[in-house]
């Protein structure tokens, strides 16, 4: 016997056998018991569901020798014909290749003549919604009134695109996804009679990639029996199909929920070199994230899943939040979707695992957003800490002393943190101190040399200050504040000079440069919203690898950082 392929082999020969569409074999069984026939029959659904082999079966149930009947004896010469093809009845006619007008008035001028040898002629339309649209009006008037016996089936995976008209004037059944374990049943009986061995799991992927398509399933089937040489397993398809396998994908999560982007990456690279390719790949993780957030949600059926319970990750799952699940499937299916315009899905692929390392940050647009917002009001506020720990500043922005000096300056304060914040490092002379003040006296002095608005930024535009070797540092609350000091520099330079009697340099910058360098998890929220420029690091300001994500932080850093009751700024100095 010829290699037949196990859709073909296994194709219903009688209601009974079509899998999964209870609903419509019901019907049509009822309605040729009771003797009402339709003319015009439409059926919609999937891809690989049973449509065709349906109408095929209720060709047969009509044209059967001892019909017509829902039992068709498959015996006779019509059915023996249709199961074969060959009937001259029954008549099989693509509707994606013969959509024109055309071939709709050949099938107009034929149904003219009476059937040959059966009781009906049965025009069988797949892909019915390819017609054009005037072979469709070309074909309303034939449906409308059709010779006695003329029957016309459609069949459709897009019933939306059947015109109205169509749609009102046939008998219409919509077919449904076959489930995951009634492909399972069948791929159980296809494996039977091949006298193969199969896994249980492995028949509940190749029903999970089938998506509810019968057809689908075989095909992927003979595919796999034909590599797994008696004994069909999951492990030979992951190897066989280069898939990606559930412990991979464990482990990249883990690298990426640690924050671990360079092993993460570096775990991707080892799923290519095994022969996975980036759509594998991507629906792989998109199924498995699938599956931990439908863990997550409570469920444990095997068949939605698409894992035994004992295969799952539990740990993994539990340091995940659903809103971190959510938003990496979300990305997943987005990337899915976009690969094919991109000039390289394995960059995006990359690109993706590497940003889901910061995933306890993109938790979730809501939660971003209101991180956000207190930051921004910390801004606002001025209320700002350093972080001390890893990130060590100068002694002040643009300052003109030269480091050796700064650090003569260190000895003399409290260097339990050397080169941190300004103010433990630096103590103005006392006098100096006491006639610079709260700046009121330069303010005023300003004011008496005629520039008032120089002094209005003074009084209210200075967020900190130093004074030390006599220079003035001027940390402005914002860059219009910065500007309209640094325009007058030279005659501030001189009455603070006169002021102090002694030569002193005035040095003045905007807070919010300070900031950038304060802390890499708010830089990256910011240049993740683009509101702000791109994230730079300047290795002299900061002394750590700049790792966002930290083992020794938790998403609730920002909080303590808003509550900033530690020092690390300038405001003590005033
Ligand atoms: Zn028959």
């Amino acid at each position: 016997m010829p290699y037949e392929v196990t859709a073909t082999r296994k194709r219903p020969q009688d209601f009974e056998a079509l899998i999964g569409q209870e609903f419509v074999v019901s019907t049509l069984e009822n309605a040729i018991k009771e003797g009402k026939i339709a003319h015009a029959y439409l059926f919609s659904g999937p891809r690989g569901v049973g449509k065709t082999s349906s109408a095929r079966l209720l060709a047969k149930a009509l044209n059967c020798e001892n019909g017509p009947t829902a039992h068709p004896c498959g015996k006779c010469e019509s059915c023996v014909n249709i199961t074969k093809g060959s009937s001259v009845d029954v008549i099989e006619i693509d509707g994606a290749s013969n959509n024109g007008v055309d071939a709709v008035r050949a099938i107009k001028e034929e149904v003219a003549f009476p059937p040959q040898s059966s009781r009906y002629k049965i025009y069988i339309i797949d892909e019915v919604h390819m017609l054009s649209i005037s072979a469709f009006n070309a074909l309303l008037k034939t449906i409308e009134e059709p010779p006695e016996y003329v029957i016309f089936i459609f069949a459709t995976t897009e019933i939306q695109k059947v015109p109205q008209t169509i749609r009102s004037r046939c008998q219409q059944f919509h077919f449904q996804l076959i489930s995951q374990e009634n492909i399972v049943k069948c791929l159980k009986s296809a494996a039977e009679d091949l006298s193969i061995e199969a896994d249980e799991n492995a028949l509940y992927w190749i029903a999970k990639e089938a998506a509810g398509s019968m057809r689908d399933s075989y095909t992927l089937f003979d595919q796999v029996a034909a590599f797994s040489e008696g004994h069909i397993t999951l492990e030979k398809i992951r190897e066989k199909l280069g898939l990606a396998s559930a412990d991979a994908i464990s482990t990249i999560l883990r690298y990426c929920y640690s924050g671990n982007s360079k092993e993460a990456v570096e775990a991707l690279d080892d799923l290519f070199m095994k022969g996975s390719n980036e759509n594998q790949i991507v629906k792989e993780f998109a199924s498995f994230i699938r599956t931990m957030l439908l863990y997550k949600e409570g469920i444990r059926r095997k068949e939605l899943l698409g894992f035994d319970e004992s295969d799952l990750p539990k740990d993994l799952i539990s340091l995940y939040s659903k809103d971190m699940l959510e938003t990496m499937l979300k990305a997943f299916l987005d990337l899915y979707r976009d690969m094919r315009y991109s000039i390289s899905p394995r960059f995006e692929l990359e690109l993706l695992i590497s940003r889901l390392s910061f995933i306890r940050f993109l938790s979730s647009p809501a939660s971003i957003s209101e991180k956000l917002s207190t930051i921004e009001k910390a801004i606002e506020s001025g209320k700002f800490e350093i972080e001390r720990k890893n990130v060590s500043i100068p002694l002040s922005i643009g300052m003109t002393i030269p480091q050796k000096k700064a650090e003569d300056i260190t000895l003399a304060a409290d260097n339990t943190q050397p080169y941190s914040a300004p103010q433990t490092t630096v103590q103005p002379a006392e006098q100096k101190k006491k006639q610079l003040g709260d700046l009121k006296d330069l303010s005023r002095a300003l004011r008496a040399e005629g520039l008032s608005s120089e002094a209005r930024y003074i009084d209210s535009g200075v967020r900190s200050f130093t004074f030390e070797n006599n220079v003035l540092t001027l940390l402005m609350t914002t860059k219009l504040a910065t500007d309209m000091i640094s325009r007058s520099k030279g005659r501030i330079e001189r009455i603070l000079s006169s002021l102090l009697g002694e030569q002193t340099v005035l040095n003045v910058s905007t807070y919010r440069e300070e900031e950038k360098k304060y802390s890499a998890e708010v830089e990256y929220l910011r240049s993740f919203f683009r509101n702000t420029e791109p994230y730079e690091i300047k290795e002299e300001t900061i002394r750590h690898e700049s790792k966002p994500v930290r083992d020794d932080e938790t998403a609730g850093h920002y909080r303590e950082q808003d509550e900033g009751d530690e020092g690390g700024d300038f405001e003590d100095n005033g």
